[in-house]
């Protein structure tokens, strides 16, 4: 990537996270921002092989899926790197799948580093690093960093420990021989005991699961059951994708007098 394009990802993810909730460093919740931004998000627990994210365009509806059967921290990264196909790319191209490959750094498709290095720069940017160090790790030009002080960076940016690694080596905080140093001490301590430690977030390195679901999504099915094109057992099948059981909703749905009658002209029911 040449020098002139990497200022331009880094001024686009320096606009976009002026539009995200920042904590004292980092981005607070990311998931959040999307909502508020207009974004629909979609988040399901996949599987450890599915696709990892993927971002299309549809009508007037930016659509992105992050899977959270992977780690908090990298459903993140995938989130930040849909975000980069959406400020970078989304003029031209209509959809961006991802996996494992595209998310890693060696990827050689120039638009898939891109993604990547807007991720990086959004979750990450150099100032706020610069800042964090200079402030909380006083002294850490001498002394170095420990397997803790990246459990620290790790909670407050919201990224996982390579992430962290990954970023400090290409803002030349580390080298790779302190980079080596840091990986064997977290190997023998594990990652989940160094956020303890640091009395960070835990949650972080494990898959968190969640089921989100747009609001509409819930919407759609309430009424098309209320407008009796759905029969009763459609729409606890719908509410059980999203977590949510009949009661949930009670409130908003209409009594029907016969829940039977009218199975036939069911939409989305088979
Ligand atoms: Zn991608």
């Amino acid at each position: 990537m040449q020098e002139c394009r990497k200022r331009d990802i880094r001024r686009e993810a320096d606009s976009f996270r002026k539009r995200c909730g920042v904590g004292h460093y980092g981005i607070s919740n990311l998931f959040r921002d999307c909502e508020s931004l207009g974004y629909k998000l979609l988040r399901y627990p996949l599987g450890e092989s599915a696709d990892l994210g993927f971002v299309l365009k549809r009508d007037n509806d930016t659509v992105i899926f992050t899977n959270s059967c992977s780690r908090l921290s990298r459903e993140l990264f995938t989130l930040a790197h849909e975000i980069g196909h959406i400020v970078l790319h989304m003029d031209k191209d209509k959809q961006f799948v991802d996996d494992n490959m595209t998310l890693s750094g060696g990827h050689s498709d120039e638009k898939e580093q891109e993604a990547n290095y807007f991720a990086a720069c959004l979750l990450m940017p150099d100032d706020e690093v610069e800042k964090f160090l200079d402030l909380q790790l006083p002294g850490f030009n001498e002394k170095g960093l420990s397997a803790m002080d990246i459990a620290r960076l790790m909670s407050e940016f919201n990224v996982s420990f390579d992430m962290a690694l990954n970023r400090l080596e290409n803002l030349g905080k580390i080298d790779s021989k302190e980079r080596l140093r840091l990986d064997d001490e977290r190997n023998e301590r594990r990652v989940g005991n160094l956020l303890k430690s640091v009395v960070g977030n835990s949650r972080l390195n494990l898959p968190s699961m969640d089921i989100e679901i747009p609001h509409e999504y819930v919407d759609c099915v309430i009424y098309n059951y209320n407008h009796n094109a759905i029969p009763r057992e459609t729409l606890g099948r719908a509410l059980a994708y999203c977590q949510l059981v009949w009661e949930d909703v009670s409130d908003r749905l209409v009594e029907h007098a016969d829940e039977d009658k009218d199975s036939e002209s069911a939409i989305g029911d088979s």
